[in-house]
């Protein structure tokens, strides 16, 4: 298969490239700077998708960008890098003469309201409540092909938790403090942290980017990204202080989230969503790290 993927350099991109280049696949990254096997966004504005067989679009701004301050611009930036990227792809799609069969979208968990008992599967519904909730419908509705298109190119919509993985997201953050000893629960602990390990997340876009029998749905198909094992923070800081061998007792206060991250941002450590992948396993997908310990101990190395 040929692919095209948006945003292809960052962390899940690394690692999708290196599952489907092992598979045999060619890869294209569409990316601000140039490079060998990279075309621009201007160049599929202008010029239209290159031929492929699947396009993915994982461009956007880093959310936990620890250099940007959390005001107007950065919250701007965190929109367009996203809602535009995944217009220009479905705009390019649409306009193809070859579109590609799979067009999939790797958005959030954030769209669903945290809460300590509501299990969220693929098939909850959801209205948006707050910043990061629109912004999931924004990018969802920027993705939307056309009637005509969508008859010919199937249409997938991933929703990760956060991903883990030893060469970027939350884990490249935390290691260092928690090997110091310094780590420790967020805010209350009892918040759900919907994880998955970034092989399973490049895994679960392989698994959507494969063709398919009979004609595609209108409505994009939505899976959701996230391990089976449903975790809190309390469980995951311990799990991970267990697998580094180190101590977790230095609780980090919601507060001082809050004032050091923007309220609007720091729900994403302080509050959390039960998050089931229900329509991702009846798909067949089987999780390679469906539990906390087997993906720290891969992250960790041991
Ligand atoms: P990265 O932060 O690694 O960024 C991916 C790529 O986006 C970058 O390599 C960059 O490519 C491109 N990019 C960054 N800023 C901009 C911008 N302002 N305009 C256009 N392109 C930009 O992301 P991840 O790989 O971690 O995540 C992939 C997708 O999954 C993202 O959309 C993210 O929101 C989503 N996601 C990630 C989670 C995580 O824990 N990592 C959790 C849930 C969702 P280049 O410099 O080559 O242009």
């Amino acid at each position: 298969m040929r692919v095209v993927i948006g945003g292809g350099s960052g962390f899940v991109g690394r690692e999708l490239t290196r599952l489907l280049k092992s598979k045999g696949h060619e890869i294209t990254i569409i990316s601000r700077q140039p490079g060998p096997g990279k075309i621009s966004w201007a160049d599929v504005e202008s010029g239209g998708l290159p031929p492929c067989d699947g396009t993915v679009n994982l461009a956007g701004e880093n959310i936990m960008n620890p250099l940007r301050w959390w005001n107007k611009s950065y919250k701007k930036d965190l929109f367009s890098s996203r809602v535009n990227t995944t217009k220009i792809l479905a705009q390019a799609i649409a306009a193809s003469p070859t579109p590609p069969h799979s067009w999939v979208l790797v958005t959030g968990v954030a769209c669903y309201k945290p809460c300590l008992q509501t299990q969220y599967t693929e098939e909850s519904d959801w209205t948006p409540f707050d910043l990061l909730s629109r912004l999931v419908k924004e990018w969802e509705a920027a993705g939307q092909l056309p009637e005509n298109s969508a008859k010919k190119t199937r249409q997938v919509i991933i929703r990760p938790g956060a991903v883990l993985g030893r060469d970027g997201g939350a884990m490249k953050q935390m290691l260092i403090p928690f090997w110091l000893g310094l780590g420790g629960t967020l805010g209350s602990g009892r918040q759900p942290f919907p994880w998955i390990h970034v092989s399973d997340l490049a895994g679960i876009i392989a698994h959507a980017l494969e063709p398919k029998e009979g004609p595609p749905s209108t409505e994009p198909d939505v899976f959701n990204g996230v391990s089976p094992s449903l975790n809190t923070n309390f469980e995951f800081t311990k799990a991970l202080g267990r697998t580094l061998k180190r101590p977790t007792i230095f609780p980090v206060p919601g507060f001082f989230l809050d004032v050091f991250l923007g309220s609007e941002r720091a729900v994403i450590l302080t509050q959390g969503q039960k998050v089931v992948p229900k329509k991702t396993l009846e798909s067949g997908f089987e999780f390679q790290y469906p539990d906390l310990t087997s993906a720290l101990k891969e992250i960790v190395g041991y």
